[in-house]
């Protein structure tokens, strides 16, 4: 028998089969909503302009292509530090964060999995029900038991505050917590800033890892807003670690640009952490790649190029919630005896639309294409084809 005969096929990734099932489609009007990308209003990806000039500035001063740190561009590190703690952070002037650039989101969370794995291994995680299809997934192949903890409440469209708070004091102390620092993926229902506040309380009281996921920073209220959660729990104190992504906020998917930062309880513990951090990256894939970290170092470290990016930020943003409030009038025009009024309470790229499978089934024959569970992605909609979705959801309710 063949070595490799036994293998059994692995499950499809439930979002890239919808990709697979919308390119197969031959309908010229046909709507892909099951994506988790970021489109303008023409229905492209976009190449920021800060992103293009940063690269024309790398194209001047050709460099050869040798290996980075282990840990990653020294400049980006700074900068991706500055970003998500907040350049007047008192655990930067402290040498108490580490950071280490990573191959996207996805990579600083297999990072700081495979480091606690080795440092924590007795805790188990807990992730939000329901949450980013990968977490459970990556934090099992780590070796970890991963339990979900109370999240998201059908009948409100929005958060179950007082379950989740009962999840939190359940956990056994050491227990990893994976939270989403805003613009909550799958849901689009985020924490507000007083339930923080009760949920940066029983993380210290229960004596858990808080282990923040933000993916989405600025696609909620604003960069500082969006990041001030991390700070919040930073002056709280005790064990953080952060995973970033910029292929959202930078539009650099295909690059693999993300960083994952720890707190330590001093500077000296921060650089034990720091070479243990280096020992995982070492054994997984040796060193990150260039390209995208020097494009995000040069924009976050250009003053010129940062402030367009911070517009150009604002500007997917800004079109995000103008798609929310249009999906919400148009909805409620078309479908008066619905509301879609939390639509617009819902933050960042996707939604939550309450449609069931049998109605996301339905609008597959239209050619409009989301998750079974109803996530739409919000950020897919635009001026030409809102109509459509509308009319179809209007139809399939
Ligand atoms: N965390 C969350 C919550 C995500 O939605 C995603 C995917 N966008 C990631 C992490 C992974 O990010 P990346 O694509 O940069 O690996």
């Amino acid at each position: 028998a063949s070595l490799f005969g036994a293998i059994d096929m692995a499950p499809r990734d439930p979002i890239l089969g919808i990709t697979e099932a919308f390119n197969a489609d031959t309908n010229p009007a046909k709507i892909n909503l099951g994506v988790g990308v970021y489109y303008d209003d023409n229905g492209k990806v976009p190449l920021l302009q800060c992103v293009q000039k940063a690269e024309a500035k790398l194209m001047e001063q050709l460099s050869p292509r040798t290996y980075l740190p282990i840990e990653g561009l020294a400049a980006y590190d700074k900068a991706v530090q500055e970003l998500v703690f907040g350049a007047d952070s008192a655990v930067i002037q402290e040498k108490r964060a580490v950071t280490v650039q990573a191959i996207g989101g996805t990579g600083a969370l297999k990072i700081g999995a495979d480091f606690l794995k080795r440092f924590s291994p007795d805790s188990q995680v807990f992730i939000s029900d329901p949450s980013w299809e990968n977490h459970r997934a990556l934090f099992e192949s780590a070796g970890f038991i991963v339990n979900n903890y109370t999240y998201y409440d059908p009948a409100t469209h929005g958060v179950n505050f007082e379950g989740m708070l009962a999840s939190l004091r359940k956990m056994d102390a050491g227990s990893i917590v994976v939270l989403h620092a805003c613009c909550h993926n799958p849901t689009g229902a985020d924490l507000t800033q007083e339930q923080w506040g009760q949920v940066i309380e029983a993380v210290q009281q229960g004596g858990l890892i808080p282990f923040l996921d933000m993916a989405y920073q600025g696609f909620g209220a604003g960069i500082a807003e969006d990041g001030a959660v991390v700070r919040r729990f930073v002056d709280a104190g005790g064990p953080l670690l952060v995973s970033n992504s910029f292929s959202k906020s930078f539009s650099l998917y295909g690059e693999r640009v993300g960083a994952l930062s720890v707190v330590a309880s001093s500077g000296e513990e921060a650089a034990r952490l720091l070479s243990q951090l280096k020992r995982v990256v070492r054994t997984n894939y040796s060193n990150p790649p260039l390209h995208g970290g020097k494009v995000v170092a040069t924009v976050l470290s250009t003053p010129e190029l940062r402030q367009l990016w911070e517009e150009e930020l604002a500007g997917m943003r800004v079109r995000i919630k103008q798609m929310r409030e249009e999906l919400v009038e148009k909805l409620a025009a078309k479908a008066p005896g619905h509301d879609f009024a939390f639509v617009r309470e819902q933050v960042g790229m996707f939604s939550y639309s309450g449609l069931t499978k049998e109605q996301v089934g339905k609008l597959r024959d239209e050619s409009i294409y989301a998750v079974d569970t109803g996530r739409i992605c919000v950020a897919a909609l635009n001026s030409k084809n809102i109509d459509l979705v509308v009319d179809a959801i209007a139809k399939v309710l």
